[in-house]
């Protein structure tokens, strides 16, 4: 069987969902091809919920601003509760070395125009009631972020796309892709054949596995990241907390409280730990707790529900790669989404969508040369 559609997306994930509903939205035939019984079940189940737009560049703050707009409005527009909370982000500094850096970064998110300001330690005290007080010397804070549910919103993506007529297959896997001409003739998964005009890659950690069918290097390299979420409790504080202190096994460490008011706690491994395995380490729950109570002692006594692991699709610069590939007309990558495919996620289905429509604007090329496949991967991100 052939299935012929404008755009095929290979992922339901936290890009290739969004990318659906705003192509599908535009009048776009689409399908989505995915390997689980349903969307999600790749790394955007893995997800926290964090959203910030303050970053350090401009692609990325760009893309997180539309998403912002998207997770922000969403209820409003569709109806849908995703459990959005506007509880903006804070990054308290605990040292003169962390103050430094966090201020430096403050004079290039604020020439971009985000809500981003130097707080006072007892402001900060203020909007994290109980947060440990010693060495603090105040930390930034951006009002406007915030944090929602992965599954919700993946789950509101993914029925207002099919409202507007994207087609999803689930239990299929892309097993082949044929290129002749320079043009993809077809994708051939375990079930079906497609073809399309337009291939996008959204296949998150293993897109590097989809290049490969079509002799292309794109260099993914995931690495395992855990998280936990507690039982609820009374609201405590609203912004997502991300201390950069290093402790021993964890380069820094964010928590936030979410919309059902339990703890979603998260934190860096250091070293990293490469490659695909997504079984729970038996480090993480001692690690994340001790990590905890000296940052909130008050919630010693807070029994962690669940934990569990996932990956972080790291390119070699911790940025995207959002491109269209030499030589294979119609292919689109949206990949290398590091630690921050679901708040990439909406902004980049917009700027899909408006590379397809042929109406791109400055912002979106400059974005498309930034995050090129073709781009040296010479920088380093900060904050993956
Ligand atoms: C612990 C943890 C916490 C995180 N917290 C945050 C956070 O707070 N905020 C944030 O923005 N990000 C966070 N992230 C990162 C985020 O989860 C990822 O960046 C994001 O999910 C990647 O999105 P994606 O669409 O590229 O990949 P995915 O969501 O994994 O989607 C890719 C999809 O492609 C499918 N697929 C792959 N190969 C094939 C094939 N051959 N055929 C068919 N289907 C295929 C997969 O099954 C999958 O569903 C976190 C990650 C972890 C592990």
């Amino acid at each position: 069987m052939s299935n012929i559609h404008d755009i095929v997306i290979i992922g339901a994930g936290s890009v290739g969902t969004p990318a659906a509903f705003y192509l599908a939205e535009s009048g776009f035939k689409v399908a989505v091809i995915e390997k689980y019984a349903s969307p999600g079940q790749g790394q955007n189940k893995s997800a926290i919920g964090g959203i910030r737009a303050t970053h350090s560049d401009a692609a990325k703050i760009w893309l997180c601003q539309d998403s912002l707009k998207a997770f922000s409005t969403w209820k409003e527009k569709y109806g849908d509760d995703i459990g959005w909370i506007q509880g903006g982000y804070t990054f308290p500094a605990y040292s003169e070395e962390t103050e430094k850096m966090l201020k430096d970064l403050l004079i290039v998110q604020k020439k971009y125009g985000l809500n981003i300001n130097w707080i006072s330690k007892e402001e900060i005290k203020e909007i994290v009631p109980g947060i440990y007080e010693k060495e603090l010397r105040g930390g930034t804070f951006s009002p406007e972020d915030g944090n929602a549910s992965p599954l919700s919103s993946i789950n509101a993506f993914y029925f207002r796309a099919k409202e507007k007529g994207a087609d999803f297959y689930f239990n299929e896997k892309v097993i082949n892709i044929t290129v002749n001409n320079g043009k993809i003739e077809n994708i051939r998964t375990n079930k079906n054949i497609f073809s399309s005009k337009w291939v996008i890659n959204t296949a998150g950690a293993e897109a590097g596995e989809i290049g490969k069918m079509i002799n292309l290097n794109i260099p993914i390299m995931p690495d395992s990241h855990e998280a936990c979420i507690t039982e609820p409790i009374a609201r405590l504080f609203y912004p997502l907390v991300v201390d950069l202190r290093k402790r021993p096994g964890s380069k820094n460490f964010y928590f936030y409280q979410n919309a059902e008011n339990q703890l979603v706690i998260c934190l860096t491994p250091e070293p990293i730990i490469p490659g695909t395995d997504r079984r729970s380490t038996s480090k993480f729950l001692l690690q994340v707790s001790r990590r905890m109570i000296e940052t909130i002692p008050r919630l010693a006594n807070l029994k962690i529900r669940r934990i569990w692991r996932g990956l972080y699709p790291m390119t070699p610069d911790g940025f995207p790669i959002i491109s269209t590939v030499k030589n294979i007309e119609g292919l689109i990558l949206a990949v290398g989404m590091c630690g921050q495919g679901f708040m990439l996620g909406p902004g980049t289905g917009m700027l899909i969508t408006r590379l397809i429509s042929e109406k791109l604007n400055k912002k979106d090329n400059f974005i498309l040369n930034s995050l090129s496949l073709y781009r040296s991967f010479s920088g380093m991100e900060a904050f993956k």
